[in-house]
């Protein structure tokens, strides 16, 4: 028996019949970008959360790049965010044309340390304000609200910073009551197949409760159209299709129901793993989880994920190299003056191993007995 660590296939077949007929049904209306299934679902994500407008890209990459834009990011902006991420979160930055500074994660919740992000704020915006507008991009990681958020938020009001959530890996988790998404001034999700809410190919959105921002998100996605054929100013094209669109509505009514389904699978690992060589990941009772990864960490990472592999459990690691130390990045982005020794570190102990709602409990038991054989 082969366990993979996820399996998108696996959520396509769960909702075959329902996705099979919405494709079908784009196909025989003929209307293939920015129609009726791109309206509706933006307007059901929006009331999913309970606030704001949201706006559907092609992509997450291109949510997040176009958030900054919206925002008023720009040639010249700073923008603060972690290296423990996915490249996408600081290439973004990069195309919206800002400069990426990154800082440190706390060692247990693998979020913004806030006192990494104080330290970077204080070296490089105090004593260079500028008249550019500036940003922070939490990024809710593997599925958990950052647990700092509040401290994060303060220091964004206080330095006149804009703060938008990377909820990538997050869609539908909370902060208290609150659905992530919501907590900052815009948000930027992928939908990327095996996202927790998934396309069958590319996909994005953004969130905002601001209707203006809104509005200009929709012309940053094409082309800066105010009205067709007329660039107010200068746009991208990313649109998210019709066919995503109509099979994103159908994976939406389920992404509570498959959250459920994360956890309960979380609360198998939670409760039977018991290895001393490995440390599982913190709880936080603020914090609705929803174990987009289950991440843990280990001295002998290499040696684990061998003896998986020998038993037929897929893993991966988010991520192997912080964005700091890749080719393309290195020695040239700012980072934390503090250093970023907790993502270094984390970088080569972390583990993910194998999560998806449809995983059969005895696939999540053989996981747990496997781990409490290793020795090491
Ligand atoms: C997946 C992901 C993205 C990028 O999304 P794409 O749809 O692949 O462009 C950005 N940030 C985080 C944290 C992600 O996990």
């Amino acid at each position: 028996m082969q366990i993979p660590q996820c399996n998108p296939l696996a959520s396509y077949q769960q909702s075959k019949t329902e996705i099979d007929a919405a494709i079908s049904g784009v196909l025989s209306r003929g209307i293939f970008i920015l129609g009726e299934q791109v309206a509706a679902f933006e307007k059901e994500f929006a009331d999913y959360h309970g606030a704001g407008h949201a706006v559907g890209m092609a992509n997450g990459t291109d949510a997040i790049e176009l958030v900054l834009r919206g925002l008023g990011i720009g040639a010249g902006s700073k923008v603060f965010t972690v290296s423990h991420t996915a490249v996408a979160t600081v290439s973004a930055i990069e195309r919206a044309g800002a400069i990426p500074i990154l800082v440190d994660i706390d060692q247990r919740s693998y979020t913004m340390c806030p006192s990494s992000l104080d330290a970077a704020i204080k070296q490089h915006r105090s004593k260079d304000p500028g008249p550019h507008v500036d940003a922070i991009i939490v990024v809710h990681l593997y599925g958990q609200p950052a647990p700092n958020w509040r401290q994060i938020s303060d220091m964004a009001r206080n330095h006149n910073l804009r703060l938008v959530e990377d909820c990538s890996q997050a869609h539908g988790s909370q902060f208290g009551r609150t659905k992530v998404g919501t907590l900052g001034d815009a948000a930027a999700y992928s939908l990327y197949p095996t996202k927790n809410l998934g396309a069958l190919g590319d996909g994005g959105i953004c969130l905002t409760r601001d209707a203006d921002l809104a509005g200009k998100l929709k012309g940053l996605r094409e082309y800066g159209w105010t009205k067709r054929y007329v660039s107010e100013f200068s746009g991208a094209n990313s649109r998210l299709d019709e066919l995503q669109a109509a099979i994103l509505r159908i994976k939406l009514k389920r992404l509570d129901r498959d959250n459920e389904l994360r956890r309960s699978i979380a609360n198998i690992y939670l409760s039977g793993i018991d290895n001393p060589r490995l440390t599982l990941p913190a709880q936080n009772e603020f914090c609705r989880h929803v174990y987009h990864q289950f991440v843990i960490r280990t001295k002998e990472r290499d040696g684990l994920r061998r003896h998986l592999t020998d038993h037929g459990i897929g893993t991966l690691v988010h991520y192997p190299v912080p964005i700091h130390l890749q080719p393309a990045y290195h020695g040239r982005v700012p980072l934390s003056p503090l250093g970023l020794r907790q993502t270094e570190q984390a970088a080569n102990e972390i583990v993910s191993l194998p999560m998806f709602p449809e995983m059969a409990t005895d696939s999540v038991d053989k996981v747990v007995s496997i781990l409490n054989n290793w020795t090491g």
